[in-house]
């Protein structure tokens, strides 16, 4: 009987332990919060870009793999590395696009919306005058999808020239730029604008015009416009880039009366230009693949131009080449049934590694292309080098003044 009460006294005292409160722990250390992820909006202020006054509204999207990207009034801006030790992140990379590349060292938090940023030591003074208030996070809308189908009422074009007429280098005397894309695509029915150029100099006339008159291209001689994105290499100048509109001088000439398809909402004096969020047929023998996102993120979308050789096949003809070559030939594969035989302009390969380069070179080789012409705007001449000697027969140099000529 002793034997049995002392088990029903251990059950109780045992039932009594499992209720009483846990012992209170000492406080450890605090749980730092992680730098976020994500976009965050800065407040908009007056700045000033390639002379002209704008208000500006600045957003960073930092990622998970530790770099960011700047848009300035929803335009790409620039890139980088974002660098967090303990409370302090550095920032260093491109800011409006090479204007200002030292880091910039701020302490911040992140209460969960707002990142505050605090300025330690920077000597971009944009940058700073963004981050002066606290900047909120951004949750994007999801895009819709775009139904890519074929493009089967195309048709063909017997010729094709691709005339360069705002390039890195040129033949003679004819106007270049360190940065720069412009192309006149003529067809047998269409003569097409795409890009516009830097004119990095506000100069009149700018060196796409100039070129224009020294070759005797006239504006009444184009009948379609295409911008491939809103890079300032290729609306025509920051200040055109950073207002969401495109030109080819320092006047905005008159287009009324031709195609434009750009790709993303843009506006222009007395026009209403046609957005190319999807693929679509612009003449004849040409169309546009539609708008492809660029890398990395946060970016905004790119177009690329498809001209359909009869006999041949298609040649695209690149802005910058953002989306990235694979995922441009992959889309125009969706749409077309005929081989992709040619690629001319911007490529986007700017790395000098030379295994890197070998593998993008051997890419280019095995798409068995007839038509390789890379733009030395934004790829090495390490890149470049490489590309042709790994496709001798149909690499082609791209100068201003030097028709690439395809087709009959
Ligand atoms: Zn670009
Ligand atoms: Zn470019």
């Amino acid at each position: 009987m002793k034997r049995s009460l002392c088990y029903a006294c251990a059950l109780a005292l045992l039932l009594v332990a499992c209720t009483l409160p846990a012992p209170v722990m000492a406080p450890g250390p605090a749980v730092t919060q992680a730098f976020p992820a994500g976009t965050f909006d800065l407040r908009t202020y007056q700045g000033t870009m390639a002379g002209v006054s704008v208000p500006k509204t600045l957003a960073y999207t930092f990622l998970d793999d530790g770099t960011y990207a700047v848009t300035g009034n929803g335009f790409a801006m620039g890139s980088g590395k974002a660098t967090v030790t303990g409370n302090q992140v550095s920032l260093k990379g491109t800011f409006l696009d090479g204007t200002c590349t030292e880091e910039g060292r701020y302490s911040w938090s992140f209460d969960g919306t707002q990142l505050a940023l605090t300025v330690v030591q920077d000597p971009c003074a944009d940058r700073q005058a963004g981050f002066a208030t606290a900047i909120t996070k951004h949750v994007a809308a999801p895009a819709a999808p775009v139904a890519i189908t074929k493009l089967p009422d195309l048709g063909t074009t017997k010729s094709l020239t691709i005339l360069p007429l705002d390039e890195v280098k040129a033949v003679g005397n004819l106007k270049t730029e360190e940065r720069a894309v412009s192309y006149l695509v003529k067809t047998d029915n269409a003569t097409v604008l795409l890009d516009m150029g830097a004119n990095s100099k506000n100069e009149s006339p700018s060196p796409l015009e100039s070129n224009m008159q020294q070759l005797g291209v006239k504006l009444s001689d184009i009948d379609t416009i295409v911008i491939s994105h809103e890079h300032y290499d290729h609306a025509g100048g920051w200040a055109r880039q950073f207002n969401g509109t495109f030109s080819m001088g320092n006047q905005q000439v008159d287009l009324n009366g031709k195609r434009v398809f750009v790709p993303r909402p843009m506006t222009y004096p007395g026009i209403t230009p046609v957005v190319a969020d999807h693929p679509m047929a612009i003449a004849k023998g040409v169309a546009t693949i539609g708008t492809l996102p660029m890398t990395p993120p946060g970016f905004g979308p790119e177009q690329v131009l498809a001209v359909n050789v009869e006999g041949k096949g298609i040649v695209l003809i690149t802005g910058c080449g953002h989306p990235t070559v694979p995922k441009i030939v992959e889309r125009a594969k969706m749409l077309f049934d005929q081989p992709i035989v040619g690629i001319v302009g911007g490529l986007h390969y700017p790395e000098k590694d030379a295994t890197l380069l070998q593998s993008r070179a051997d890419y280019i080789k095995s798409l068995s292309l007839q038509l390789v012409a890379v733009s030395a705007h934004d790829s090495s001449p390490e890149a470049i080098a490489a590309i042709q000697q790994a496709v001798p027969a149909a690499a082609k140099d791209i100068k201003v003044g030097q028709p690439i000529v395809f087709g009959q």
